[in-house]
């Protein structure tokens, strides 16, 4: 082994190759860099022959040069490759949690790159010619829409959860029902957050049910806060009893002390219930109904960036600005241009330019025309594809409306050669990557958050595909 490793050419020999030369060149990478790759790659390919892991020709065999580049090619790729790509989502669950929740529209984008790419008035204020407030840009928006007195910006809802408690009810008492104890998407829970903001958690009810007089009898001097958890990413049926925000407003506030409080997970500010989906109660409503303090997503149902809103009484925003964590928690400028146009499309009404509403309240016959016209193409293209169309669900996603069941056009794909989780990696592999689902062994495709453009890519993506498992047989 030793002997074969002696035939290693040394790294300078190598860096006077014409060889070398063409790489640096089809890499546009500079000498310092390529040699480095370079020098990684020998000692990749040492190692190998080392541990017997190498299966390229050895050092003194035909083709060895060639797989030094090889290798090195791979290790500029590995290097230089971004690692966030993009998606196209055909899985029929418009936010999902694993693909980044929300997507935004063309107008929200073009105010995030003005936003990244100009200096902006994020601290000014231009009319005075004097320092401004960041928090001043999306809460006039927010106070708006939500009728809140005030409102703030944070990172996202878990963070404004925290800034909530840590700063309104550290070292004081705040009591939830049993029921709301929730953990979302596997690292935020209600009591761990609330015992590492410092306030101390008073549970009161059962998982089923809890009762006025549950919340009431466990109210003692120590009480800062009525805080009610929206149970955002699970239901549950039978003999079940809450207490509504009404009536907890009107019992914090019969104590002066207390704040009532209101995490609502998702947040609605569009009123889904008139397309029949859901019972996602609208934020003004909770506001309406007296809550001091309401938290919400960003990229929930919201449709925007991530991001976590507080709204509420001012003289609560007010403390809650000026603390500590205001500014550990704070968000940018890209943020809060995308938080701002997606507050302009629901002050203007034109919620249908929010893909994820659009996503949401898409009508069964325009999905099914757009699957028809799907099949259509494809079928021309000449490609082995079998191809269905049948009814069935899509899910809103993000742990927002689990019992909602949106009714769907899927569209059932079967290739002669590959079996559906065959095809279902190929998909998800490929570039621009596709997400697709297997529902009862078959490959389904729901078109419902794919757009036009995307569509178009699908098909081009499907035709590779084809052509490739030709080529392989
Ligand atoms: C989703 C959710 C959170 C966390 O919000 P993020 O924006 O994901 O940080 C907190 N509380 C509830 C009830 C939620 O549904």
């Amino acid at each position: 082994m030793s002997e074969r490793l002696r035939q290693l050419p040394p790294i300078h020999q190598l860096q006077q190759s014409d060889e070398f030369a063409l790489f640096l060149k089809a890499h546009s990478v500079s000498f310092e860099k390529g040699s480095e790759i370079l020098k990684e790659s020998v000692a990749h390919i040492r190692d190998g022959v080392l541990n017997g892991t190498w299966e390229g020709p050895f050092p003194d065999e035909a083709g060895f040069l060639e797989s030094i580049y090889k290798q090195a090619s791979l290790i500029h790729q590995r290097k230089y490759s971004l690692s966030l790509q993009r998606i196209i989502n055909a899985s029929g669950t418009i936010l999902h949690t694993n693909l980044g929740r929300a997507r935004m529209g063309h107008e929200v984008l073009q105010h995030v790159v003005m936003a990244a790419g100009s200096y902006t008035n994020l601290e000014y204020n231009l009319e005075k010619g004097s320092r401004g407030s960041r928090h001043e840009h999306a809460e006039r928006f927010i106070c708006e829409i939500t009728g809140a007195e005030a409102a703030m910006v944070v990172n996202n809802n878990a963070a404004a959860v925290f800034l909530i408690l840590s700063a309104l009810a550290k070292d004081k008492e705040v009591i939830v029902s049993r029921s709301e104890l929730v953990e979302i998407g596997g690292s935020f829970r209600v009591s761990s957050i609330m015992e590492e903001s410092g306030a101390k958690l008073v549970e009161v009810g059962t998982t089923n049910k809890t009762h006025l007089h549950d919340y009431h009898d466990s109210i003692t001097e120590e009480t800062s806060m009525i805080m009610k958890v929206h149970q955002s990413n699970f239901f549950i049926k039978g003999f079940t009893s809450s207490v509504g925000t009404d009536m907890l407003s009107r019992l914090a506030n019969d104590h002066e002390r207390i704040i009532y409080y209101e995490d609502l997970g998702s947040g609605a500010l569009y009123d889904f219930s008139r397309h029949g989906i859901g019972k996602e109660p609208l934020v003004k409503n909770v506001m309406d109904k007296g809550a001091d303090l309401v938290s919400f997503s960003g990229d929930k149902l919201l449709g925007g960036p991530q991001a976590g809103i507080i709204a509420g009484k001012r003289e609560l925003i007010d403390r809650l600005k000026k603390h500590q964590l205001a500014r550990v928690l704070r968000v940018d400028k890209m943020t809060l241009a995308a938080l701002e146009m997606t507050m302009i499309h629901y002050l203007k009404g034109e919620v249908e330019k929010i893909p994820s509403i659009y996503g949401i309240i898409r009508t069964l016959d325009e999905i099914k025309c757009q699957s028809q016209s799907f099949i259509g193409e494809l079928k021309q293209a000449d490609v082995s594809y079998q191809l269905e169309l049948s009814e069935g669900v899509s899910q809103v996603g993000g742990g927002t409306m689990p019992d909602v069941e949106l009714p769907t056009f899927m569209v059932t794909i079967k290739h002669p050669h590959l079996t559906e989780h065959e095809l279902h990696e190929k998909l998800r592999l490929h570039e621009p990557a596709v997400m697709s689902r297997i529902h009862e062994n078959r490959l389904i495709l729901d078109l419902r958050a794919v757009t036009n453009e995307e569509q178009e890519e699908l098909l081009k993506v499907l035709c590779e595909i084809d052509l490739e498992s030709k080529h392989q047989r």
